[in-house]
């Protein structure tokens, strides 16, 4: 009989009992980083608790949340990797920086169990989507500056899959692969694969002419937005699934299993919270706020309540598919820090994506102009910037239509430009959906 899960046991546990594995690993990490790390132990003495007094998993909250911007500072005061790095240097296996592309990057360290486990649940992720020993795994995930490539490759091998490990290198090779290699899988962010796609296109080479059946597409937001969804299935012939991970968390621990119904997060290993953006204060499953994430079993660089600074709702409902672990449910629906405040209005880039991708004259590019007051930082205005996919005899006319569009869905009202196909800049990595302009 074919193997359903990669992990039955773990994946389809009842939650109260994920729940007792949670809390003995959560007590082992928090023993461990008050007894090895004074940076972990500062922050136990601030709040005024010892690890002992951290019986449930809400009792965590006692615990302050550790940001990006504390990680740097004691990264720089401590080089390279401050006072929670607790693991022996005689068990560090390998270094990986965050991406860099906000400032310095953030050194995280694996052992070798580290390492090991990460292989290991993304297998189980890989798996769950229906990646099998028979297939050709084209993995377009960076191997350098995001290190979801290398995970994906361990998990290849544990799998047994055919690998070929090209990276986030050009489209031109990129379809070279596809098609003489007969790809069967493709992994990259959504917006290189939406690029693979349009290439494609304009080569006359139809999806049913490669060979792809699957594509995850993570690194990014998006993939579970409806219209992205459609672009990415249709224009490349695949299903497509989301895939999430963090340089300081882990390169992949959540992603989307065959129901396409929201990322299940690997809760074996990493125990997940919901907290309001402006208090910090948990929220109950359903609502939206963001996503705060600890390590229970990570040796190297271990997080207690690291701030993703990522939006989710959660839903802990049992799956179609018969796993239990929680789910974000549509993804990755913003970053905290990409939230535009305008006329009183929370405009998320995702929100505007779904909008432009909802209209087939538009193509898969966009970008979000937001312009500020210098002094005071108040948005002044937003305009959205789309290109033509098609030739269009009326652009004014079209511009009106997604002008209405988007401000039935934003409520409020943004400026929009459509510009000649090709205009705004293409990328292989993470796209930069906004720019802001002061005035
Ligand atoms: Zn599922």
């Amino acid at each position: 009989m074919e193997r359903v899960y990669w992990d039955p046991e773990i994946e389809t546990m009842k939650r109260e009992e994920l729940e007792k594995l949670q809390i003995k690993k959560l007590r082992w990490q928090l023993e461990r980083v008050y007894e090895h790390s004074e940076f972990y132990r500062e922050r136990f003495r601030k709040a005024g608790i010892k690890p002992e007094d951290i019986k449930s998993l809400e009792d965590l909250s006692k615990l302050p949340v550790v940001t990006k911007t504390e990680l740097r500072q004691e990264q720089s005061n401590y080089k390279p990797f401050g006072r929670y790095a607790v693991a022996p240097q005689s068990d560090w296996r390998e270094l990986h920086p965050s991406t860099g592309t906000t400032g310095i990057p953030v050194n995280t360290l694996w052992t070798y169990r580290d390492a090991e486990i990460i292989a290991d649940h993304t297998a189980r992720l890989i798996w769950g989507f229906g990646v099998r020993k028979e297939d050709v795994i084209q993995n377009a995930f960076s191997y350098g500056l995001w290190v979801a490539g290398i995970a994906v490759h361990y998990a290849a091998e544990k799998i047994g899959s055919f690998i070929i490990p090209i990276g986030a290198t050009s489209s031109e090779r990129q379809i070279h692969y596809l098609q003489h290699a007969k790809s069967t899988v493709l992994l990259a962010t959504p917006s290189f694969g939406l690029y693979i796609a349009e290439k494609l296109k304009e080569k006359g080479v139809k999806p049913e002419e490669i060979s792809l059946r699957i594509g995850s597409f993570g690194g990014e937001a998006g993939t579970e937005n409806p219209a992205t969804r459609k672009r990415l299935e249709d224009g490349l012939g695949i299903d497509a699934y989301d895939f999430y991970g963090l340089a300081e968390i882990g390169p992949t621990f959540a992603a989307e299993c065959e129901e396409k119904a929201g990322l299940h997060f690997v809760e074996d290993h990493y125990l997940i919270e919901v907290l309001d953006p402006e208090t910090r204060e948990p929220l109950s499953v359903g609502e939206k706020g963001v996503l705060v994430i600890t390590h229970l079993s990570r040796e190297g660089t271990p997080m207690i309540r690291y701030w993703t600074n990522d939006i989710v709702r959660l839903e802990d409902e049992k799956c179609g598919c018969g796993r239990t672990h929680i789910r974000a449910v549509g993804g990755i629906l913003g970053r905290a820090d990409d939230m535009i405040v305008y006329k009183g209005e929370n405009i998320y880039p995702s929100q505007v994506e779904e909008v432009v991708r909802s209209f087939p004259e538009l193509g898969n590019e966009y970008k979000i102009v937001v312009t500020k007051e210098k002094d005071t930082g108040i948005v002044t205005d937003v305009k959205v910037l789309a290109e033509l996919a098609v030739e269009v005899e009326n652009v004014g006319e079209l511009e009106e239509r997604v002008k209405k569009a988007l401000r039935d869905f934003l409520l409020v009202r943004v400026d929009v430009e459509i510009l000649q196909p090709n205009s705004l800049e293409r990328t292989e990595f993470k796209a930069k959906r906004v720019e802001f302009v002061f005035e």
